[in-house]
C-alpha cells in the first residue's frame, strides 16, 4: 500500500492504510465530510482529499446517530413482530422516527420491549455495512425479503439510478444513502418515545402506517436533560390545560382545527385584543375592518387563485363564487385607494384584527398552534420609499414594548431575496437595506436567511424564547412590492407624478390562537394577574362571613377586577386547593377578624399571605395592568 497524503481537519497527514477508519482513531468520531460530502469511516482514502472529521457531538454527528438509531429500532421491530414491513425511517430535529406498516397497533408494552431488544443490539456493537447493489437486484432482494415499500421506493426512483446503497447491520438490511455510524455500540443514549399514525408518502389516500418516534443523543447526560424537558413540556401542555382552565375546545362534529373559546378563554382573548387596540391606537395606528368573504376576482388579482388557491375555501353566492380570506390585506388595500393619496397623507397604518381561515392538512393541525381559523393582529402600513426606515423602526419598537409587556426575550432573523421571485433588483436592495439598517439603528443583533424571503418581498421574523427554552415564531414585518402593483396603488408625489407606495404587512402577536396557546405553555397557566381570566375568588371561612364576603366581591367587581365568589359550605382549605388548580393568582378571604376590622386576607398562588384593606387590594390587582 502506498503512503498517501491528505488534509485532516486542515492538517496534511501521511496514511498507511486504505479507509478513513485507518486515519482517524478518535472514538468519538462518527463519520467524515470527504471534500464537503459526509461518508461512513469505512470509506476508502484518496490521495489529496480534505477530510474533515464528525463527532457524535456536532450536529451532522447528531443526525448519523439519531438515523443509525432508526436502523437499530427497525431492526428490533423486525425480530420482535416480524409482520411489520419497514417503510421508512428519518433523523428529525429532536431524535427519530421509523413508520410500519402493521395490522396490530404497537402498544406502550411494545415499546418497552423493543427498547430492550435495541439494547441487545448495541451490545453486540454490530458494524453497520455498506453495499452497493444493482438496481434490478435490489428490487428482487426486498421482494424476497417480504417489504413491498422498498420495492416501491426502488421503483420510483428516477430511471437514470443505476446502483442503490444499502446498510446492513446484524440481521437488518435497509436501503440508505447513509452515513451511518461505524457500528451499533456507539448508540450511547437513545430512548423511544411514542407511536403515532402516519400515511404512506404524507397522503391521506394511501395507508395509514404506525410511525414509533424516538430520541439518541451522544452521552446520556443530554438525553436525561432532554427527557427533563419533554416532563416539563408535558405539564405545560396547552391543549391539556386549556381543558383543566376551561379556556377553549375543539369539536370533531364542528370540525378539526376550529377554536371554540369557553366563557374563560373568551375573557384572556378579550384582553388581548383591548390591549392590541390600545397600544395600536396610541401608535398611530387606524383601527379598520374588513369582510372574511370576498368575490373571486379579488383572488384573482391579488395572485391567490394562482398561488394559494388549495389552501383557501370557496363558496358560491347567486352563481358567483366567493373565496374566504386567508389573509386581510386586500380590504385594507381598498381602504387606501378609496381617495386619491398623496405624498403628504403617508404613512397610513390599517389595523385589524382579522380572523383569517386557511386550509392546513389535518396531520399538521395541533391545539390552538396550528388551526384552521386564526386572527392575526395584522395591520398594513403604507408609505413612500423615505419613509421605510422609520416606520421599520416604530414596528420594532412596538415589538420590543409588546414583548417586554408579555416577559418574553426573543430573536431576529432577515430574510432576503429568493431564487424566484419578482420585482426589480433596486426595490429588492431598498427594502433588504431598510430592514438591516433599521435593526442596526436600534444596535439589535439578528441573522440572515439568505434567499428566505417571500417571492414578494424580504422580511424579518422574531423569535421569542418560552420558559423552558423553546423558540416560536410571532411576529413578522414584511415588505411587499407585489401587492401595491398588482392593485395599481398610488400616491401623487411632491412632483405631482404618480408613484408607487411601498406596503408593509405585519404581525406583532403573530396569530392570537398560537400566541394563547404559547402564553399558556410559558406561564404553565399561571398567568400574570393583568391576563388572568379569574383575578381573584373571594370566600368566606363560615356562613357568618357571607354577607361580608359579597359586599368584599360587590366593591371589587365595582373596580372591574375579574373576581368570582366561593360561598359554598365547605372547609377554606378545599376552597383555596381549587382555586389553586385554576392558578387563580389571589384568594381572597374573610373570616370573623376580616369582617371585624373591614379587610381581606390576601393568599398569593406561591402561598403568601397578608391582610389589607379592601381598596388596597383593588389597587394591587390594578398595579398588575401594563402601562402602555
Ligand atoms: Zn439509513
Ligand atoms: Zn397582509
Amino acid at each position: 500500500m502506498p503512503d498517501i497524503t491528505v488534509t485532516l481537519d486542515g492538517k496534511p497527514v501521511s496514511l498507511d492504510g486504505s479507509t478513513l477508519r485507518d486515519l482517524i482513531t478518535d472514538a468519538r468520531v462518527v463519520a467524515a465530510r470527504v471534500d464537503g460530502a459526509l461518508v461512513d469511516l469505512s470509506s476508502p482514502v484518496a490521495g489529496g482529499q480534505s477530510i474533515v472529521t464528525v463527532k457524535a457531538d456536532s450536529a451532522d454527528g447528531v443526525q448519523i446517530l439519531r438515523h443509525s438509531a432508526s436502523h437499530v429500532m427497525a431492526e428490533a421491530v423486525k425480530i420482535l413482530f416480524p409482520d411489520a414491513r419497514p417503510t421508512i425511517g428519518p433523523a428529525t430535529d429532536d431524535g427519530f422516527y421509523y413508520d410500519f406498516d402493521r395490522d396490530e397497533p404497537f402498544s406502550s408494552e411494545d415499546l418497552a420491549k423493543i427498547e430492550e431488544k435495541m439494547n441487545e443490539l448495541v451490545g453486540q456493537d454490530a458494524p453497520f455495512v455498506r453495499k452497493e447493489m444493482g438496481r434490478t437486484e435490489a428490487k428482487a432482494f426486498f421482494e424476497q425479503r417480504g417489504e413491498p415499500y422498498k420495492v416501491e421506493i426502488i421503483g420510483d426512483l428516477p430511471d437514470d439510478v443505476e446502483t442503490v446503497s444499502l446498510y446492513e447491520q446484524g440481521s437488518f438490511v435497509d436501503l440508505c444513502r447513509g452515513p451511518h455510524v461505524p457500528a451499533t455500540g456507539y448508540l450511547k443514549a437513545f430512548k423511544l418515545l411514542s407511536v403515532a399514525g402516519a400515511y404512506w408518502r404524507g397522503d391521506e389516500r394511501n395507508r395509514m402506517l404506525q410511525r414509533i418516534y424516538g430520541t439518541a443523543f451522544p452521552v446520556p447526560k443530554d438525553l436525561r436533560a432532554y427527557l427533563t424537558f419533554l416532563e416539563e413540556a408535558k405539564k405545560r401542555d396547552h391543549r391539556k390545560l386549556g381543558r383543566e382552565l376551561e379556556l377553549f375546545m375543539f369539536s370533531e362534529d364542528l370540525g378539526p382545527g376550529m377554536v371554540i373559546y369557553m366563557p374563560k378563554g373568551g375573557r384572556l382573548r378579550t384582553i388581548l385584543e383591548d390591549f392590541e387596540k390600545k397600544i395600536h391606537f396610541k401608535r398611530g395606528y387606524d383601527i379598520v375592518y374588513g369582510p372574511s368573504i370576498l368575490r373571486g376576482r379579488m383572488w384573482e388579482i391579488s395572485g391567490h387563485m394562482d398561488n394559494y388557491k388549495e389552501n383557501m375555501y370557496f363558496t358560491e353566492v347567486d352563481g358567483q363564487v366567493y373565496g374566504i380570506k386567508p389573509m386581510n390585506c386586500l380590504s385594507h388595500i381598498l381602504i387606501y385607494k378609496s381617495k386619491v393619496r398623496s405624498y403628504r397623507d403617508l404613512p397610513l397604518r390599517y389595523f385589524e384584527l382579522g380572523n383569517v381561515t386557511r386550509h392546513e392538512k389535518s396531520g399538521v393541525i395541533h391545539g390552538l398552534l396550528r388551526t384552521r381559523q386564526f386572527t392575526q393582529d395584522d395591520a398594513h402600513i403604507f408609505c413612500r420609499p423615505d419613509q421605510l426606515i422609520e416606520e421599520i423602526t416604530s414596528i420594532i419598537d412596538l415589538v420590543e414594548e409588546v414583548m417586554a409587556v408579555f416577559g418574553f426575550e426573543y430573536t431576529m432573523e432577515i430574510s432576503t431575496r429568493p431564487e424566484k421571485s419578482i420585482g426589480s433588483d433596486a426595490d429588492w436592495e431598498m427594502a433588504t437595506r431598510a430592514l438591516i439598517d433599521s435593526l442596526d439603528k436600534k444596535g439589535l443583533p439578528y441573522d440572515i436567511n439568505e434567499g428566505d424571503g417571500a417571492f414578494y418581498g424580504p422580511k424579518i421574523d422574531v423569535k421569542i424564547k418560552d420558559a423552558i427554552g423553546r423558540q416560536w415564531q410571532c411576529a413578522t414585518i414584511q415588505c411587499d412590492f407585489s401587492l401595491p402593483e398588482r392593485f395599481d396603488t398610488h400616491y401623487i408625489g411632491s412632483d405631482g407624478e404618480k408613484h408607487r407606495p411601498v406596503m408593509l404587512h405585519r404581525v406583532i402577536l403573530g396569530s392570537i390562537e398560537r400566541f394563547i396557546g404559547v402564553l399558556i405553555e410559558h406561564f404553565a397557566g399561571a398567568f400574570p394577574v393583568w391576563l388572568s381570566p379569574v383575578q381573584a375568588v373571594v370566600m368566606n371561612i363560615t356562613d357568618a362571613q357571607a354577607e361580608y364576603a359579597a359586599s368584599v366581591a360587590e366593591a371589587l367587581k365595582a373596580a372591574e377586577v375579574r373576581m368570582e365568589i366561593d360561598l359554598r359550605n365547605e372547609k377554606i382549605g378545599f376552597k383555596i386547593r381549587e382555586a389553586r388548580v385554576q392558578k387563580v393568582p389571589y384568594m381572597v378571604v374573610v373570616g370573623d377578624r376580616e369582617k371585624e376590622d373591614g379587610t381581606v386576607s390576601i393568599r398569593e398562588r406561591d402561598g403568601q399571605q397578608q391582610t389589607m384593606r379592601v381598596d388596597e387590594f383593588i389597587a394591587l390587582v390594578k398595579s398588575s395592568d401594563p402601562v402602555i
